[in-house]
């Protein structure tokens, strides 16, 4: 029996390669985030017509949105080759300089989680953005000289979840900025249907629909989901998915009916059960949990923010009603709804 998919959005070895399988391999098979698709598909088409690389993008939106999804359909709408690289692999210029230097023309250098590349590795990247060069340093000292070696035109893309966090001349230098945005239930619902069907798996309407429901607006949990439905089906049932399937195999898993899971409902435990409800700062909230800071920001808050479960003070975070209503507790006396301006 697989591990119990109490999944959170970044992923996995298991999860990764699930998510190759089940990738979109061309435009037309990405649902959802239509104006990012049209504007990509004009783009796509102008730089075909023009015999021209494509602009330089950055992707940037919570964990499991579809990044590398767009990323990897870009190449084989053009006809080119990509490689695939992270900011946490670049730690020094001569990290990067092959895939600079195996750069085909017009091909794709993808670089997930941009915002965590060395300030040394930003630096060595812009002429590279800029002019298609790199300025190589050769010696030290007096007797240091530089080179410049030309590059072919390709075209970098970025990804991040901390668009924040990345400095203004690397922000500068992408010529197309593509926020993603979560995905409706009706989406999701599409995207597990086309997978269970990818995975040969008969699933009804209704069951897609459930799963969409519960799966945090997040394909990447859609899929995670769907996939330990299939294992239950299989292993208590003759391998379809139903309704009656789909809810025991997810109450199973865990994951309550407004789609949280354990991570979810353990930081807002915290947040009202600890602080009270806060305002709190993400730091003292990741301490209590014995959990890094980014992971909260990057993968948990974005959902409970966009359900209105918290919300985000200068002060820090607040937990809203809803969210002392799905726990069972009592609204505070002073719980006031969103704090004012004055507050
Ligand atoms: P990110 O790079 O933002 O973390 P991914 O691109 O890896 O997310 O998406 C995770 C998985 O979710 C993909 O493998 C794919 O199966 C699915 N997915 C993401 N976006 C879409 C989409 N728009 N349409 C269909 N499937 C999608």
């Amino acid at each position: 029996m697989p591990r119990q998919p109490i999944v959170s959005a970044s992923s996995t070895d298991e999860q990764r390669q699930r998510d190759d399988a089940l990738r979109p391999r061309w435009l037309r098979e990405v649902v959802g985030q239509k104006a990012v698709v049209q504007r990509l598909s004009i783009v796509l088409n102008s730089c075909k017509k023009l015999k021209e690389p494509l602009p330089h993008i950055l992707f940037d939106g919570p964990p499991g949105l579809g990044k590398t999804t767009f990323a990897t359909v870009l190449p084989n709408e053009l006809g080119t080759s990509i490689q695939m690289t992270s900011g946490p692999a670049l730690t020094n210029p001569k990290d990067l300089l092959p895939f600079l230097t195996n750069a085909e023309e017009g091909s794709i250098l993808f670089i997930d989680e941009i915002h965590r590349l060395p300030r040394v590795v930003e630096e060595f990247i812009y002429p590279a953005m800029e002019d298609f060069r790199v300025d190589i340093v050769l010696g030290e000292g007096i007797h240091a000289r530089t080179i410049t070696m030309r590059l072919k035109r390709f075209t970098l893309v970025g990804a991040t979840t901390r668009s924040g966090l990345l400095s203004g001349p690397m922000r500068d230098r992408f010529k197309m900025h593509e926020h993603l945005e979560f995905y409706t239930v009706d989406e999701l619902a599409e995207i597990v249907r086309i997978n269970a069907r990818k995975l040969q798996t008969a699933i009804s309407d209704d069951a897609a629909l459930e799963i969409a429901r519960r799966s945090r607006g997040t394909p990447r949990i859609a899929n995670a989901r769907l996939a330990w439905t299939r294992h239950f089906a299989a292993s208590e049932g003759d391998g379809r998915i139903t309704l009656d399937v789909a809810q025991a195999a997810l109450a199973m898993a865990e994951v309550d009916r407004e789609g949280l899971d354990k991570q979810d409902r353990r930081y807002l435990e915290t947040l009202v059960g600890v602080f009270g409800g806060g305002p709190t700062g993400v730091e003292a909230l990741a301490a209590t949990m014995n959990l890094p800071t980014d992971t909260l920001s990057d993968e948990v808050e974005p959902y409970l923010l966009r359900e209105q479960f918290i919300i985000r003070t200068p002060r820090g975070r607040v937990a809203t009603p809803r969210a002392f209503e799905l726990l069972g507790r009592p609204q505070p006396r002073d719980t006031r709804g969103p704090p004012t301006l004055f507050d």
